[in-house]
């Protein structure tokens, strides 16, 4: 198997449910753009210049390129340096993002070491999606919307308090689908095709058979 996985995805296509039972199935680290970013949002002793970029977070916009790659290139160096693989989940979001990682994994001479999924999802079925998850107030867990999810009060992995995310409201969602959906997310889908390391997976089915869909492919390569 490949040891960098990237999961490329809009708003609410599964990513980071997708991404934590690779985490389970395969012990890779799962990297978390977002929630790197959020961590660093609640940390007393995080760079102040840092949390200042994170105003842009709030406001369902991208944040500044340069912070992302600080935090995330440092989480994958050190994975890969204690030999575990690593699914990215929300790190590359546009081509310039796309091809500034390339230029990284070169660097570590990890560049064919490298396959991308793509969660295909409607910008409509995202919106849906989006607007009745949760997140733990406590451990930062998202728990998907199913029918079953949608009773759960307590997060199911540490016993926290659940929530609606706080850039989870009808209008930053329609900023983050005009900002980050289909329309965005088709040119770096065309880069990673014209680099032969892409495969599409409808991400519109159940948690369960996207799960296998995906593994069957990756044990493949
Ligand atoms: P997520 O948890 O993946 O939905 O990310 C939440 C927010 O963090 C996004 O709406 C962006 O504001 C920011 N973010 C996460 N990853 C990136 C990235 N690769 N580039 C720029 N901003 C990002």
């Amino acid at each position: 198997m490949k040891s960098i996985i990237i999961i490329l995805g809009i708003p609410g296509s599964g990513k980071g449910t997708e991404a934590r039972l690779l985490k389970e199935h395969y012990s890779y680290t799962h990297i978390s753009t977002g929630d790197l970013l959020r961590a660093l949002e609640i940390d007393p002793t995080g760079d102040l210049d840092d949390k200042a970029k994170l105003a842009d977070m709030k406001a369902g916009k991208l944040v500044d390129d340069s912070l992302i790659y600080k935090l995330a290139f440092r989480a994958i160096e050190s994975s890969l340096n204690n030999k575990k693989g690593v699914v990215l989940d929300g790190a590359i979001r546009t081509v310039q993002q796309a091809q500034a990682y390339d230029d990284f994994f070169k660097s570590i001479g990890k560049d064919n070491d490298v396959v991308t999924i793509v969660l295909e999802l409607s910008d409509d079925l995202a919106r849906k999606r989006l607007l009745k998850r949760k997140i733990c107030t406590v451990c930062g867990h998202i728990i998907p919307y199913t029918k079953e999810n949608d009773l759960l009060t307590i997060c199911s992995e540490c016993g926290g308090e659940l929530m609606v995310r706080h850039d989870d409201n009808k209008e930053t969602i329609e900023k983050r689908l005009r900002d980050q959906g289909n329309e965005m997310l088709a040119p770096i889908v065309k880069y990673y095709n014209e680099r032969g390391i892409l495969v599409a997976i409808d991400g519109s089915r159940a948690i369960d058979a996207v799960d296998v869909s995906v593994c069957e492919v990756l044990e493949k390569m």
